[in-house]
């Protein structure tokens, strides 16, 4: 009754992020009503584990009373001041002092959003701000990958890949290129995975000598995808496009927005990599996603030039470092650092998942099984061919629809299913998650098998 109810009211008044409004109308939102630890609850009445963490930001889990007090002691002393006109406050000082501590040596500064797509914002700002500064306005362009997502605004969806955003909204904003990603399974799947990782940083190269080496400002980069598909580089990948931007003098952006905070089992991916990028945006796990907080942490490099020669830099949000979120902010890298919940994802449970995973290789539905800390992928493919499915049959999304029945959180992009549970997920929660998926991909062959040159036919037709 319940739940028919909120569906209808939805249906009315509410446009969904990312979502076909007439679809969903017809079929109904699944209305979430609480949450626990690593489970969410259901308008009727269904646990569900939730292996995406939220949108890959619920870290340390729901339900934590120090989160929630944080906020409500903040609210209380001051829930609202801005960091504009020459004032700051305690938590967004405690905030940034903090941050910089966690971050790379050569990081020291953080300039506050609101999100991870306000982050990037920044960015584009920042770096073309940098360059003039030097006196090199004419390094413009940025390069970031195809199939890459840096958030929803204009600049975030156009530093971004995904060409169907692209294709919405245009034009673009102006001086952006894109280069190919390196999705070994999806795009290099006949090459030796190194020699592919390898290719791709030479098109980097390439795309840098084809616009001009003195015009290029700067790459930006998630260390590991997410949105497009949890997709892990090559080992051979990084080393090379470091040493590419070194060789053209151009800065690099780690979009960490979800490969920081512990998510690759070290507080930021580009440590895992070794990279010591100039600008990091940041959102998503650094507050859990209890409230909504981003943030670009800024490199010497950029940061002395922006304030030693920069003066005003005319850009700022009404919510940079609002109080709330920052302490509450705060409070989650406190309790992230006291529990120790890094390195219990570098040691122990990111390799627990690693050898859990790979064990879903052996299902005949999977090509490739694949994870890296606490993230994780499996490519769908046809077990008669050992290629993709006709892509109108929608195999991912059979999956994700089995996953859920099955009682796990898993979402599909196209066929690849992706996982990004909370950080403080047991051994025995993962033991669980490998299960339900193993459930939905059983389901979702038995499906296949019941009608398969029905399905098939109305592909073809
Ligand atoms: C989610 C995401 C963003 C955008 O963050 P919002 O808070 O949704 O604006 C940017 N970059 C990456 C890598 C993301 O995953």
């Amino acid at each position: 009754m319940q739940t028919r109810d909120y569906q209808r009211r939805d249906r009315a008044h509410h446009l969904h992020p990312f979502t076909d409004s007439k679809a969903l109308g017809e079929e109904g939102s699944r209305i979430i009503e609480r949450a626990e630890g690593a489970y969410i609850f259901d308008s009727e009445g269904n646990r569900l584990l939730d292996g995406m963490a939220g949108l890959w930001c619920v870290n340390l889990g729901y339900g934590r009373r120090e989160l929630v007090e944080a906020a409500r002691d903040q609210l209380e002393r001051l829930p609202y001041y801005n960091t504009f006109f020459k004032t700051t406050h305690p938590p967004a000082v405690r905030l940034a002092e903090t941050l910089c501590r966690l971050a790379p040596a050569h990081v020291n500064h953080v300039f506050f959003t609101g999100s991870g797509s306000e982050a990037n914002d920044t960015v584009l700002r920042m770096v073309r701000r940098y360059w003039a500064l030097k006196g090199r306005p004419e390094k413009q362009w940025i390069i970031g990958r195809e199939n890459a997502y840096h958030g929803s605004t204009l600049a975030g969806m156009s530093l971004g890949g995904m060409a169907p955003m692209h294709a919405q909204g245009g034009p673009c904003v102006p001086g952006i290129a894109h280069v190919r990603q390196p999705y070994w399974f999806g795009e290099g799947r006949d090459r030796d995975p190194e020699a592919f990782g390898r290719e791709c940083a030479a098109a980097l190269e390439e795309k840098i000598l084809e616009l001009g080496e003195d015009k290029v400002a700067a790459f930006i980069a998630e260390p590991v995808q997410g949105a497009g598909g949890a997709i892990i580089p090559p080992a051979s990948y990084w080393p090379a496009v470091k040493a590419v931007l070194a060789k053209y003098d151009i800065l690099l952006v780690v979009d960490e927005v979800i490969c920081g905070f512990g998510r690759l089992g070290e507080w930021f991916g580009c440590v895992h990599y070794g990279l010591e990028p100039d600008l990091m945006p940041i959102a998503k796990g650094l507050s859990s996603g209890y409230l909504p907080i981003g943030g670009v942490l800024v490199g010497d490099r950029v940061a002395e030039t922006l304030v030693e020669e920069g003066g005003e830099f005319f850009h700022g949000f009404t919510y940079s470092g609002h109080p709330a979120c920052a302490a509450v902010a705060l409070k989650n890298l406190e309790l992230m650092e006291t529990e120790g919940v890094v390195e219990r994802v570098r040691d122990d449970l990111g390799p627990y998942l690693a050898r859990r995973w790979a064990e879903l290789a052996e299902h005949p539905l999977v090509g490739e099984a694949r994870s890296l800390g606490l993230v994780g992928a499996l490519e769908l493919i046809d077990p008669a061919t050992g290629e993709r499915f006709p892509k109108a049959l929608g195999v991912g999304n059979l999956c994700r629809d089995a996953s859920f029945a099955s009682g796990l959180v898993m979402r599909s992009v196209g066929d690849t299913m992706i996982i990004s549970p909370p950080l403080v997920i047991t051994r025995e929660q993962i033991d669980d998650l490998v299960d339900k998926a193993r459930a939905a991909l059983d389901t979702t062959a038995a499906r296949l098998a019941d009608q398969p040159s029905k399905a098939r036919e109305e592909t073809l037709s």
